[in-house]
């Protein structure tokens, strides 16, 4: 695996490799890899000649200075993981590579509410520096198609409205969330987790299966409020449980609003904020 630290060096390589008529697959990460990062890169080598990973702990995106302090950071084992799923390059620049001074990074869009409701009411900011960092690893790597998880829904969301703003060619592709075997989903801040409020988190994952049960039968309002209940009864301290239309993420009264639902959770467990969301209807004409 090839490890580019500047951007002059990665692109001098993707060059070569788009001039060879390789097609290339591209995963953004910040670090601290574990299998659902690595999901990404297996989807990405399936439909792609090359497959690139960029890991940037982004400060633009982090709204509370603590998070960007604690946020894990492990290269060594991040590239011993990479090269093991056949990655074919790292990039992982300074800070000063991705906003070299004096230039003008702004993103003048507009995503109405996608960017307001759930994380964008509750992490002011954070989808304005993850817009903007995306946008500008997009624009070093120039890939042909560009991997998302599925754990960050509300994010893929906007990042799929970006590319259909700035009227982008590349194609996103939206990978599942993986689990840990009792249904935690997994993320890089679950390293921080108590071993009280590790045992505790798989309740999120339960919360939203009682959920997606539920909808068919009982009002939205209904099944949050048992949702927030259920997580606060575990201990853990809710920070919203919406049903939510999966295109706009307005919220749904009932089941029959839309065909394409999913509820959405953020959670504090601890001093540890999780976020995880579940599709509890989806018509295959909008996947
Ligand atoms: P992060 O490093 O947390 O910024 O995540 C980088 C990418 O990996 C994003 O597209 C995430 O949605 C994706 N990702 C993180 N955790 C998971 C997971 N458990 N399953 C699938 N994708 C994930």
């Amino acid at each position: 695996m090839l490890v580019f630290k500047q951007v002059a060096g990665l692109q001098a390589w993707l060059d070569s490799e788009r001039r060879e008529g390789k097609t290339i697959g591209f995963a953004p990460t910040m670090g601290a890899l574990h299998q659902g990062h690595l999901g990404l890169v297996e989807i990405a080598k399936s439909e792609c000649d090359r497959a690139v990973v960029s890991i940037f702990v982004n400060p633009t995106q982090f709204n509370d200075p603590a998070d960007l302090e604690k946020y894990p950071r492990m290269p060594e084992q991040d590239i011993a993981l990479l090269i093991g799923a056949g990655c074919d390059a790292l990039f992982m620049p300074p800070v000063d590579e991705v906003y070299p001074p004096g230039l003008d990074l702004s993103l003048q869009l507009d995503f109405g509410a996608l960017d307001q409701v759930m994380e964008g009411e509750f992490r002011p900011g954070h989808f304005g520096g993850m817009a903007m960092v995306v946008k500008r690893l997009l624009d070093i790597v120039q890939p042909h198609r560009l991997y998302m998880g599925q754990k960050d829904f509300q994010q893929l969301s906007i990042v799929r409205d970006m590319l259909r703003q700035l009227g982008s060619g590349i194609e996103l592709v939206r990978c599942p969330t993986t689990r840990e075997p009792d249904g935690l989903a997994m993320s890089s801040r679950n390293l921080r987790l108590s071993p009280a409020m590790r045992a505790a988190a798989p309740v999120i994952y339960q919360s939203m299966l009682a959920a997606k049960a539920a909808l068919p039968d009982e009002p939205a309002s209904a099944v949050q409020a048992r949702g927030l209940e259920t997580l606060r009864n575990a201990g853990l301290d809710p920070e919203y449980f919406d049903l939510v239309d999966g295109n706009t993420l307005l919220p749904v009264e009932q089941y029959g609003d839309s065909d394409f639902i999913v509820v959405c959770v953020a959670a504090w467990a601890g001093d540890v904020r999780l976020i995880d969301n579940l599709v509890i209807r989806e018509n295959p004409a909008v996947a």
